[in-house]
């Protein structure tokens, strides 16, 4: 079976290592191929998956996009608006989005409960969307911040959920009193030293969930471990919204710690 990725730049993905090994532990035939593509390209690549894939996923910047040229979405992927898994079914395209139970999976592989907690979500992209929609899903009161107040606002009103000004009285509370604090911005991807929150700007006590999975401890988790917070990283969520994509092509149990260890020699671990 065919299967790829689709996304700009993709130098550093995990993901053709975690379905890679999948399909071999599971003694399928095929591959899983990394797909860069640009904007202009996009319209001719969603042409050749339609010829010649049973499936891909989607990455940045497409996860948007990538809706133009589907036939069917999932309800998912319908009310986030974004689309990180295609299906093709007898040259039928129909769009999922996996990074939402992803998200949700991650938190359990934890133990960590979502149901009635106060969760306060930083960022309006297209994870935070995921993000926001899936605590909503499992029953949490999620309240959401962003550095600009307008994608803050726009993301609220969709989801009825409470936009909290970044920075700011109001702000502090929020983080103080959040049960589940999730960084879902791209602050600290790929840089030790950055972080979303000053760290004397901690819950306190929360577990904090920061999405970011390059570096696998981030400065944030960080600053909350030395404060004695439970955290949750990123990679669980990327090997889950992987596993339950790669169910969604095969129809098999996806061998998720065999994805996990994978990931985790892929960034170096
Ligand atoms: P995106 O759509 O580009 O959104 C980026 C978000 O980060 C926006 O809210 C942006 O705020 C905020 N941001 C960027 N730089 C900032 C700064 N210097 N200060 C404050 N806020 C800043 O990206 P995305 O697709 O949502 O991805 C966000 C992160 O999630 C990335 O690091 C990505 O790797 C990670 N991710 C992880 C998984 C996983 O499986 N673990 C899945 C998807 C994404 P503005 O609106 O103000 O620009």
């Amino acid at each position: 079976m065919r299967l790829g990725l689709i996304g700009f730049p993709l130098s550093h993905s995990l993901s053709p290592a975690m379905h890679n090994r999948a399909l071999s532990v599971l003694g399928l035939e095929g591959g899983y191929l990394a797909l860069e593509t640009s904007e202009a390209e996009l319209a001719g690549r969603m042409a050749q998956v339609r010829r010649q894939f049973l499936g891909v996923n989607i990455t940045v910047p497409h996860k948007e996009n990538v809706i133009a040229f589907l036939d069917e979405l999932s309800p998912e992927a319908q009310a986030i608006g974004a689309v990180n898994t295609v299906l093709n079914q007898q040259q039928r395209l129909t769009g999922f989005n996996t990074d939402a139970p992803g998200f949700l999976k991650g938190l359990e592989h934890a133990g960590v409960a979502v149901s009635g907690k106060r969760a306060l979500v930083l960022g309006a992209g297209g994870a935070a969307r995921a993000v926001v929609y899936a605590l909503r899903q499992a029953g949490a009161r999620a309240q959401v911040a962003n550095r600009t107040r307008q994608r803050a606002r726009e993301l609220a009103g969709e989801f009825a959920v409470a936009v909290v000004e970044f920075g700011g009285e109001e702000f502090q509370e929020a983080v103080n009193s959040a049960e589940i604090l999730v960084n879902a911005t791209s602050v600290g991807l790929k840089d030790k030293n950055a972080s979303p929150l000053p760290a004397g700007l901690l819950p306190e006590h929360a577990v904090v969930v920061d999405i970011v999975y390059n570096p696998p401890v981030t400065k944030l988790m960080e600053d909350a471990m030395r404060k004695g917070l439970a955290v949750v990283g990123g990679l669980p969520m990327l090997v889950w919204q992987g596993a339950l994509a790669f169910e969604i092509w095969t129809g098999r149990k996806a061998p998720v710690e065999e994805m996990f260890s994978a990931a985790r020699e892929a960034l170096g671990e």
